[in-house]
């Protein structure tokens, strides 16, 4: 059966390509759907990947804005016989989500939960609707949940879930997606939509009779079903995690010939779904988690059945490997301590309608096992948070072991397959004697409850040897788990990378089988070809392969420890698990956040520059405008370097690609404007009242903000009359018997917020401290890493380690209150001068204040005032925030730790001229809202300049430094300011009185200045 180009779910040849990626589809396309089209460049190579070790790059993308719009799209694609991928998230792991096709991506407009029904439940959702967005709102509501929850469950689509058949922790409690789909509106490869469900033979008689394409469709069907019945029920392995293949046990006359369930599961292959009626099932509104620990994971196997008596809700599993992992990335520290002695463990969630109930039941499993000889160690959590922390450690799993220090990268490949529980310890030593029999190291944990067992393993993709090999060990664990009676796939599907091992698990005749099925539904064989059924080789289309050869640049700025010094392994370390599509929560990623845009997610950046140094569909390397584009609304908020789990740094691999990209090219001027912040705040110094005149006089400031490419819709923050240094070396220090500490006076708290500098100063002085403050002009570059400016940020590194040894060589600390800069001090210092001893103990011996007072056991006074909380987006990824807790509860401060992310504002970025209205929705998330909603005597505290600025100009309140919360303490006692107040009333950053030298060096400042341009020329030709 071929269709019109003589193809059949193969890869269409160059002439075919040619014709398909013409005018005529894009224009069609263009004039039939509302949603956007895109065949560019950029687009094509971000989309060229899933989460797999597959890459196809596709011949366009439409978004589609609702399910006309889909099917036209679908409808002019067969009208040019474009082959068709429907896509979701594109978390996929085994390649069923890259593809030569146009692809039809509803994840960013098909997102409406059509309805609930908590009745008789059930819920009718579009396929772009996300897993947690209908079970967060139903649990919520009604105690109802979708019981599947992939660990991608806060950004997986239903229409990917459907296509792969996804299943979760909870799948123990209700089955994996096919168990929980009712009915599905599908449209096929030739336009036709319809609604399929399950029915009665009667039902579908009626259907066959009433004729037209599904009649024919629903017959054919039947027809297939009797023919291979009784193959089907004896060749259909009866566990609860088998994934592989087509579910056509679905259309058996016992299971009621269930249309929907039979396409669950058929990974895009036959048709695209519109729609899903789901079944909502209870959620016990209470858990306890039960650790038990075992000598081994395999001993932990072998106790699962007995386990799953006692009725809980989950049941994971952990080996050592995967603790081993952890321990070595100095992932989950704290955590880890919580589990039991052993050398594997099951987690054990029993459900309960209160807590009392959920710890009995869990106690019911602990009194069984307390009394056995092989008694495992145990530990009981009822409390949230700790469970949760566990929690933590099993999702944790893929990021912990993709790329091991010193153990090589792990990859997909054999990351889900299944047996059935009873079986588990024994597979599970099966498969490691495998693993050591290909020299290969993988930790196994996952979903040993329902016997599916996940592992990236350390396959060689780079070289022929190595794929030979990995060919080889496919071939061998398809055997291995054919003959324990499993799947080879337990939740992720077939894709390319399982398909060609399907004979080995349902023989020839049910292929056969499959294959009719397919061409049931589609005749075209158009539907994302080349996957599950007559797919392409396991070894073809691979994202790395043995002619793998990206073009690394010559000089790079930054040392990439973690990826051996390799900026393209740096571009590779996205494994694609999707966090970053988390709208809902954690820093990561605010562009995406509010564009849903994939180009403006880490993983769609991370993977247009591998694209780039691939060198194919993006060409112009470096100098790619594609890539900039994707890459220019990053905030370099870091929130990817703390987030992802395998620390995607996209804010350092912007800047080492901004700084080639401008090579031999002027950068936009808001880059010599911010990037430059330092030099023009130093020149302010000595007028700040006539640069505060030119920038609050409107006439004037928006001709400046025009000229210095600033967005006029921002006040420009005033300089102060005199600057923190100035007023310290005029005051002097205290304490001068006391222990010296630096406070390190950055740019934004010397030069627009020195009263949080102050502030500071007496803070420690509190302490005893003798405080010193260098008084030579200092700054860590922050902002020139925002521009590229490297080789300016590498002379402001040299002369800033320079002026800091002789106190870091005596170990004294050094201590910032701007957040970035800290940040600075201990990520882009070690990337940039790996080698230089100064340089390294400036890094450990930098601190931000809270961290300072918390190491030194700073007794600081008591507040009890209520506190809302924002944490600047740096420090959360580098440094954290724990100091900055446990100093607020020595504090006796009542604060809520908002989970906002980054402020919008992001150093400079929110003042660029282009970026506004972003900068404000990001602030708009939940940051500016919770301050607006704060009562009026709660402290908005923030510590970072620019935080506290996007807050200032965003709402009626300003946010306090941590110091001036603890100055409020030391000057008005426990209870702070007086009530009712805003509290920020009495603490300003700034004070626009003190003595100014303008009068006396006004003559001065044109000197001045022109001696900044020639300087500003210089650092141009250096930047
Ligand atoms: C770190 C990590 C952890 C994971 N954990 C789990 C887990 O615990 N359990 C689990 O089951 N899976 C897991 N997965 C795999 C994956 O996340 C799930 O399969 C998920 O449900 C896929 O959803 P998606 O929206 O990303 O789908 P996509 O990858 O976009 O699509 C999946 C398949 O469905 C098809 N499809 C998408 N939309 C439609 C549509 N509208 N109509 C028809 N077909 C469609 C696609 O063509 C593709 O074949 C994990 C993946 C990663 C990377
Ligand atoms: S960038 Fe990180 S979070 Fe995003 S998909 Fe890649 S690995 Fe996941
Ligand atoms: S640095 Fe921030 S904006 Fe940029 S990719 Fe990472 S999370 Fe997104």
């Amino acid at each position: 059966m071929t269709d019109v180009l003589g193809n059949r779910g193969k890869q269409l040849n160059d002439h075919q390509r040619a014709n398909l990626n013409s005018l005529a589809l894009q224009a069609e396309l263009r004039e039939r759907v509302r949603g956007e089209v895109r065949f560019d460049a950029g687009t094509r190579a971000i989309y060229a990947h899933d989460s797999s070790n597959y890459r196809q790059t596709p011949f366009g993308v439409v978004i589609p804005r609702d399910e006309d719009d889909a099917v036209a799209a679908v409808e002019v694609c067969k009208k040019h016989g474009a082959p068709v991928m429907p896509r979701g998230c594109g978390t996929s792991l085994s390649g069923e989500t890259t593809n030569v096709a146009v692809v039809v991506d509803t994840s960013k407009y098909m997102r409406e939960i059509l309805e609930i029904n908590p009745d008789e439940g059930y819920a009718w959702v579009q396929p772009g609707v996300v897993r947690d967005d209908l079970s967060n709102r139903t649990e919520a509501e009604y105690n109802l949940t979708f019981a599947p929850d992939t660990s991608t469950h806060g950004w997986a689509t239903f229409g990917g879930m459907i296509g792969n058949n996804s299943c979760g922790v909870h799948s123990v409690m209700a089955g994996r997606t096919s168990d929980n789909v009712y009915e599905l509106d599908i449209v096929l490869y030739d336009g036709t939509r319809m609604t399929v469900g399950c029915h009665t033979e009667e039902e579908a008689g009626q259907i066959i009779q009433e004729g037209g394409r599904k009649g024919k469709i629903y017959k054919q069907l039947r027809d297939l079903r009797d023919r291979y019945a009784d193959e089907i029920r004896s060749r259909y392995v009866d566990i609860p995690r088998r994934v592989s293949g087509y579910n056509l046990d679905e259309l058996l006359p016992e299971k009621g010939f269930n249309v929907a369930r039979a396409i669950v599961g058929t990974e895009g292959t036959l048709a695209t779904v519109l729609g899903a009626k789901v079944r909502l099932v209870h959620s016990p509104p209470s858990r306890s988690l039960l650790i038990l620990g075992y000598p081994s994971a395999y001993e932990a196997g072998d106790h699962v059945s007995e386990i799953l008596e006692y009725g809980p809700v989950g049941l994971e599993g952990i080996d050592t490997n995967l603790i081993r992992d952890m321990k070595m990335q100095n992932m989950h520290p704290s955590d880890l301590k919580l589990l039991p002695e052993g050398g594997g463990w099951l987690l054990v969630e029993f459900g309960g309608e209160n807590d009392q109930e959920s710890h009995d039941n869990a106690q019911k499993l602990m009194d069984a096992l307390e009394d056995r000889d092989d008694a495992p160690d145990m530990q009981l959590f009822d409390e949230i948070d700790e469970a949760e922390r566990i929690w933590g450690i099993r999702e944790d799993g893929l990021g912990a072991t993709a790329y091991i220090p010193g153990e090589g990268d792990h990859w997909p490949g054999w990351e889900d397959s299944a047996v059935h529980p009873d079986k588990v310890g024994d597979y599970l030593r099966d498969l490691r004697d495998l693993f050591d029999n290909y020299d290969y190291d993988a930790a196994l944990y996952g979903h040993f409850g329902e016997g599916c067992i996940h592992c990236r393993i350390s396959f060689d993709l780079k070289s022929a040897e190595g794929l030979k090999n990995w060919h080889d060990f496919m071939e061998e664990a398809a055997d291995l788990v054919v003959s324990y009676g499993g799947s080879l796939s337990g939740e992720h599907g077939d894709g390319q990378q399982r398909a060609e091992f399907l004979p080995k698990m349902y023989g020839k005749d049910l292929m056969q089988a499959f294959r009719e099925f397919k061409q049931i539904w589609d005749p075209d064989w158009k539907m994302n070809p080349g996957k599950v059924i007559d797919p392409n080789p396991m070894l073809s289309d691979l994202r790395l392969g043995a002619d793998y050869n990206p073009r690394n640049p010559d000089r790079l700025y930054f040392s990439y420890p973690q990826d051996a010094g390799s900026f393209a392994h740096a571009t590779m370390r996205c494994v694609g698990v999707g966090k970053c599509r988390d709208v809902d929560s954690g820093t990561m990623c605010p562009s995406y956040m509010v564009t849903k845009e994939e180009e403006h997610s880490t993983r769609g950046r991370a993977r247009i520059l591998h694209e780039m140094l691939r060198g194919e569909t993006i060409q112009n390397g470096f100098k790619s405008d594609e890539v900039f584009e994707a890459l220019d609304l990053c905030l370099s908020c870091k929130g990817c370097k703390g987030d992802c789990p395998v620390n995607v740094d996209m804010a350092t691999y912007k800047a080492e690609f901004l700084k080639k990209y401008y090579k031999g090219r002027l950068r936009p001027r808001y880059a010599y404007t911010m990037g430059l912040i330092m030099l023009h705040a130093r020149l302010a110094q000595y007028a700040p009242k006539l640069a505060n005149w030119a920038t609050s006089t409107p006439e004037l400031k928006e001709m400046i903000q025009k000229a210095g490419g600033i967005t006029t819709e921002r006040q420009m923050p005033p300089f102060a009359h005199q600057t923190f240094k100035a007023w310290f070396e005029e005051r002097g220090p205290r304490n001068l018997d006391g222990p010296p500490v630096v406070l390190f006076p950055d740019t934004f708290n010397n030069y627009l917020h020195p009263e949080t500098t102050k502030a500071a100063v007496e803070v420690l002085e509190d302490g005893g401290y003798r405080v010193i403050v260098p008084q030579q002009p200092l700054c860590c570059g922050r902002p020139l890493f925002d521009y590229g400016m490297l080789d300016t940020a590498q002379v402001f590194f040299d002369r800033l380690v320079k002026a800091l040894a002789p106190y870091v060589r005596e170990g004294i600390k050094v201590v910032g209150v701007e957040p970035s800069c800290v940040a600075a001090f201990r990520d882009e210092l070690p990337n940039m001068m790996p080698h230089d001893e100064d340089a390294k103990r400036l890094t450990r011996n930098t601190l931000t204040l809270s961290e300072f007072l918390i190491e030194e056991d700073y007794e600081p006074p008591k507040l009890e005032r209520k506190a809302i909380v924002h944490g600047h987006c740096h420090q959360e990824a580098t440094v954290g925030l724990s100091a900055e807790q446990q100093l607020y509860e020595k504090m006796g401060l009542g604060y809520e730790l908002l989970d906002s992310g980054c402020c919008g504002l992001a150093g400079s970025w929110g003042f660029e001229e282009d970026k506004y209205d972003l900068s404000m929705q990001i602030g708009e998330r939940r940051l500016l809202p919770a301050a607006r909603d704060a009562e009026a005597d709660t402290i908005v505290l923030a510590d970072g300049f620019s935080c506290k600025t996007q807050v200032a100009q965003g709402t009626d309140r300003r946010p306090l430094h941590t110091a001036q919360v603890i100055k409020m303490a030391l000057d008005h006692g426990t209870g702070g300011t007086p009530r009712g107040e805003n509290p920020e009333t009495h603490y300003p950053d700034i004070t626009l009185d003190g003595p100014s030298p303008d009068l006396k060096t006004v003559a001065l400042v044109g000197g001045a200045l022109a001696g900044g341009a020639l300087l500003w020329r210089f650092l141009r030709k250096a930047a």
